[in-house]
């Protein structure tokens, strides 16, 4: 990372990048806290030899949601060797961020003024630490011997629901709204009064002896005190045009987790096999079979033009029908949720004929098939020796996380004050394992539970969650149950927790360095499949060890201890019991932290549509339970 000084001020791991740390976000360093800026600010140019990532399926999905401009998926900018020679050129690559708050409060008198009042100096003459990077009070009243005294980041913030980010006004604050009659610049001092109330810090003009507690205007419901978001977007150097229209300000504390959250969309580099690699062929090839009249011009066309020579395998009639089918399936999106990322590789783990494997991509099925004593729980057990998930970043959003199904509910805030050419991402290699829950069985049990109480109480729960949520911010009618995942997702991603969990317990990974993808599909067209794979980019892989729990006596064993493990839970009876109820807006029923959640960067749903007694039986109703025995 370099600041506006060209220096290093710190180091994040790119996949951090993507998931904590992105444009826009907040950094909290040791000394003080910056703000990753915008696209506009990254610079190449001392990269040598960077290389855009390729994954066309990822970007035309970027391209769906952030526009045709998008033409590349770039990596963080970084180059080897800043470690060997802190001071040479490599020092200078790196992600820019901008010191924010741009306010500061010296660690000995309290004084609280700008950066640019030149109250304060800036240290970061160690590029070998560039830990030790600081801002100092120059002529601090309390100034003992030695070194001048820390100043840090004042630590309250002003934040929207529109992904808006500001200082917080503490002059018009202190003086309730008027300027200071006493100084055009008044000196201000922020005291922190201790104590366990929250925030008690208060803030006193040191020229008119005003004094004004921030406590009044924490919360919710104090956003009528604060003053109207000017509509600042600090990563871009902006302010919305007009101002901004939301009431919805609130005072951040620096370190809140609600200061940003990624918005990302992540791909498998699956090959292209079948009618798709017709259809990749038929886009690149768009320029000679755009003006095709008609299905009867096919035979010329594939003598004369020497591009359709690669289409031999396939009829005239199967070439006109993907012409066709690229013709009125122009890239534009419906709006309506993400783009579907899932399906083609549902398709491709559920195929009888695995794929060949390419270099980012190797499944292998255990010929002698499933397990006996694993029939009745799997139909499918593919071991993924190779996989890549690249992750793009197209925005992030503050105060509200983006809806994980719709992608335009809450406001997503753009990366670069122009349309972008490329979005920020990063590339994982890593190994998984795919199950797949026998169809017969999963349609059975729906059958069993779509009636049930329990399910009635989850999808009133879902209704009440988006209801609470969002119905406020939806123009025209509002379904509550639009993208609701659905009882099959429930169970999938149940037993996809339980297996992590069991997999970090038999293997000592950390349940981080794991994640999931759920195949469920939609009504019309169900999916049942897992994907759990290794998740932690630039760290090493987990060399085999992930891949070797899908053989048949280790897969047995994490089954069963899975199975086992979810009949209990320390918190019960309370966790058993627990149904998603009035006024409860969670979306979980037998489910807690020691059961069942994991890490914020391993779940795909953050927690959410999960529920013990829809796969294992327990309390009164057994019936709901997927897997009503043990293998
Ligand atoms: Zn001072
Ligand atoms: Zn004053
Ligand atoms: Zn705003
Ligand atoms: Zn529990
Ligand atoms: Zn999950």
């Amino acid at each position: 990372m370099t600041a506006p000084y060209r220096r290093r001020v710190g180091a994040v791991r790119p996949s951090h990048l993507m998931f904590t740390s992105g444009v826009g976000a907040l950094i909290d360093l040791p000394n003080f806290s910056v703000l990753v800026r915008g696209l506009d600010d990254w610079n190449y140019g001392g990269v040598p030899d960077w290389e855009p990532i390729a994954e066309p399926r990822l970007l035309a999905a970027v391209r769906a949601l952030a526009g045709r401009g998008v033409t590349q998926l770039r990596p963080p900018p970084w180059v080897e060797g800043v470690d060997r020679d802190p001071a040479g050129p490599p020092a200078r690559v790196g992600v820019p961020v901008m010191p924010f708050p741009a306010w500061l409060r010296c660690t000995a008198c309290n004084e609280l003024a700008p950066i640019d009042s030149q109250a304060f100096g800036f240290d970061n003459d160690k590029p070998r630490r560039p830990h030790d990077a600081r801002f100092f009070h120059e002529n601090c009243p309390r100034k003992k011997k030695g070194r001048k005294p820390l100043a840090v980041a004042a630590r309250f913030l002003l934040a929207c629901t529109a992904g808006h980010l500001d200082d917080f006004p503490y002059v018009p604050f202190v003086h309730r709204g008027g300027p200071c009659p006493k100084a055009t610049f008044p000196r201000l001092r922020m005291d922190d009064r201790g104590g366990n109330l929250g925030a008690n810090v208060e803030i006193q003009c040191l020229n008119c002896g005003a004094r004004r507690n921030i406590r009044e205007v924490f919360g919710r419901r104090s956003a009528d005190k604060l003053p109207q978001c000017r509509g600042r977007h600090p990563h871009l150097g902006t302010f919305e045009p007009g101002g901004c229209t939301s009431d919805t300000t609130r005072v951040l504390v620096l370190g809140a987790s609600n200061q940003w959250f990624a918005q990302t969309l992540s791909a498998l580099a699956v090959p292209r096999t079948g009618a798709s690699q017709l259809q990749t062929l038929v886009e690149q090839h768009w320029g000679a079979l755009e003006g095709m009249p008609n299905a009867e011009s096919l035979p010329y066309a594939r003598g004369a033009v020497p591009a359709l020579r690669g289409f031999q395998r396939w009829s005239d009639a199967e070439i006109w029908a993907a012409i066709q089918h690229h013709r009125t399936a122009p890239e534009h999106h419906d709006g309506d949720g993400y783009p579907d990322l899932r399906t083609p590789e549902w398709e491709i783990f559920s195929a009888g004929q695995l794929p060949d494997p390419t270099p980012d991509f190797a499944l292998r099925r255990d010929p002698a098939g499933v397990p006996s004593q694993l029939k009745a729980f799997f139909a499918d057990v593919i071991q993924a020796e190779r996989l890549r998930e690249v992750r793009a970043l197209i925005g992030f959003t503050r105060l509200d996380a983006p809806d994980p199904d719709d992608p335009d509910l809450v406001t997503r805030v753009a990366l670069s004050r122009s349309t972008p050419t490329w979005v920020p991402a990063s590339e994982v290699h890593g190994e998984g394992i795919f199950l797949r829950v026998p169809e017969e069985l999963l349609t059975a049990w729906q059958a069993r539970v779509e009636p049930s109480a329990v399910l009635r109480a989850h999808r009133e729960a879902y209704a009440r969650f988006r209801q609470d949520r969002y119905s406020d911010r939806i123009d025209g009618p509002f379904d509550p149950m639009r993208l609701w995942p659905g009882a099959r997702y429930i169970a999938l991603h149940t037993l996809s927790h339980l297996l992590i969990r069991a997999i970090s317990l038999e293997c000592g990974y950390n349940c981080a360095s794991l994640s999931e993808r759920i195949y469920a599909g939609s009504t019309d067209d169900p999916h049942a499949g897992i994907l759990i794979s290794t998740a932690v980019p630039d760290a090493e892989g987990t060399l085999g060890g992930l891949v070797t729990m899908a053989e048949p006596e280790h897969l047995v064993r994490l089954t069963r201890r899975a199975l086992v493990d979810a009949r209990r839970c320390s918190s019960d009876p309370l966790c058993a019991e627990r149904i998603p109820r009035d006024p409860d807006t969670s979306l979980h029923g037998a489910a807690c932290h020691v059961c069942l959640f994991v890490s914020e960067t391993t779940c795909e749903r953050g927690n959410r549509f999960l529920d013990r007694r829809l796969v294992v039986p327990i309390g009164d109703d057994p019936s709901l339970a997927l897997f009503p025995d043990l293998p």
